[in-house]
């Protein structure tokens, strides 16, 4: 297979870039413990997006600024301009306002909530823009750096939806956590819908007949258990929460349900939609169905809580095509994966994206124990400036780089070849 990053990626710019990373690789790792060490819960990330900004005001990068989504943005310009290639890195952390954040050090291992997911990324995306220097190595299309908020649980990816929104992107990716072989090219999409019951409610015995809402949302939730799913794709229904009433001995008003579904695939999240809608109506028409004749009906309301839309880039995209070779140029085994991440959002717009790890290795991420290993950290910086330079071409490179990616047959050519 020959994809244009071979050619690119043994030219001396290339190679002095790694090299600068490479040098770099203990201070890129002490950005990463302080960026970890700023709390930054999902909807809080203010902090540390001042902080990331006045990095990349130091940095030089152009048009720094905050969106009102609280992505902090910055730009590389290229040398023949158009639409950027963009680096996007979550700022959020699943943690609450309240964990210590601090990093402790044991042998080769860092630990401490965030420190990969997502110090790591955010450290990466610092360390390529200083390499990227718009001079010594400037890229043909311009790089856009953004820091994103809402990445992780309910923020429901809203800095990445409102970054791409925004941006006439050429393309995406997203660097998150650890690792240098995943490739993540299939974008798993969630919806979250919150199913409420509301009815008049009153005593257990003196309002018999009225109908109740606890027992709507409870057989919604039976009915939800129920439904058939499709095997491939692969698709998940949870039924995470449910809640009402407010004593033993009495018919509750009020009563809810949270349901989380999962796959890859639009058109099986569009049709588990409208069954959520249907289950809802039959089980308030069954519960209302009980009722004595003139007692007040419920009424059921169904709410999208959360929309993290699905795709996916062609496995044979040049992207795609490209972050294997980059993998492989740095003596990994590339692995191709499906995930929720940022990267979500340009795939679901059609733009090309991947979400790559950041170099090293880590695990219990989510968790307070979550740790990350810096052996051999700076192949996934390779990889990724590999990635980053091959999608946007190198200044003095252009008719080499995938600068003008076209669509259809011609690009499923080009990635056969
Ligand atoms: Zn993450």
């Amino acid at each position: 297979m020959h994809s244009p990053l071979r050619a690119l990626w043994h030219t001396e710019l290339l190679y002095r870039a790694r090299q600068q990373l490479a040098l770099r690789d203990e201070a890129i790792v002490q950005t990463q413990i302080a960026i970890s060490e700023i709390a930054a819960p999902t909807g809080e990330e203010h902090a540390r997006g001042a902080w990331i900004a006045r990095r990349f005001q130091q940095l030089g990068l152009h048009d720094v600024r905050t969106d009102d989504a609280g992505n902090v943005i910055g730009r590389r310009q290229g040398a023949i301009g158009g639409p950027p290639v963009v680096i996007c890195a979550h700022l959020d952390t699943v943690f609450p306002r309240e964990t210590r954040v601090s990093v402790q050090r044991c042998g080769t291992r860092l630990r401490g909530p965030g420190i990969g997911d997502n110090g790591r990324g955010l450290a990466a995306m610092l360390a390529l823009a200083e390499v990227i220097d718009g001079q010594q190595l400037r890229t043909a299309s311009p790089v856009e750096f953004v820091a994103t908020t809402g990445e992780e649980g309910a923020g429901d990816l809203r800095g990445a939806k409102r970054a791409f929104a925004a941006a006439d992107a050429k393309a995406a990716i997203a660097l998150d956590g650890a690792g240098d072989e995943r490739i993540v090219h299939r974008a798993l999409g969630s919806r979250r819908y919150r199913l409420t019951y509301r009815g008049a409610g009153g005593h257990s015995w003196t309002a018999y007949g009225v109908p109740n809402a606890v027992h709507a949302a409870a057989i919604a939730a039976a009915k939800l258990a129920r439904l058939p799913l499709p095997r491939e794709p692969r698709t998940t229904l949870c039924v995470g929460r449910i809640g009402g009433g407010i004593s033993v001995n009495t018919i509750p008003d009020e009563a809810w349900l949270e349901v989380d579904i999962r796959c890859t695939s639009t058109y099986v999240l569009d049709l588990l939609e409208r069954e959520v809608g249907e289950v809802s109506r039959v089980a308030c028409a069954e519960e209302n169905g009980r009722a004595v004749r003139g007692a007040a009906p419920l009424v059921a309301t169904v709410d999208r809580i959360g929309d993290r839309p699905s795709g996916e880039t062609a496995a044979g995209h040049p992207l795609v095509v490209m972050a294997m070779e980059a993998t492989r140029l740095v003596g990994r085994e590339p692995e191709l994966a499906t995930a929720s991440t940022d990267a979500n959002v340009p795939i679901s717009l059609g733009i090309p994206a991947i979400a790559i790890g950041a170099g090293g290795r880590g695990g219990d991420a989510h968790t307070p124990a979550e740790w990350f290993d810096n052996t051999d950290g700076c192949l996934g910086l390779a990889r990724a400036l590999g990635v980053v330079v091959g999608a946007a071409g190198l200044g003095e490179w252009v008719s080499g780089s995938v600068g003008q990616w076209v669509s259809g047959s011609e690009e499923a050519r080009r990635a056969r070849e």
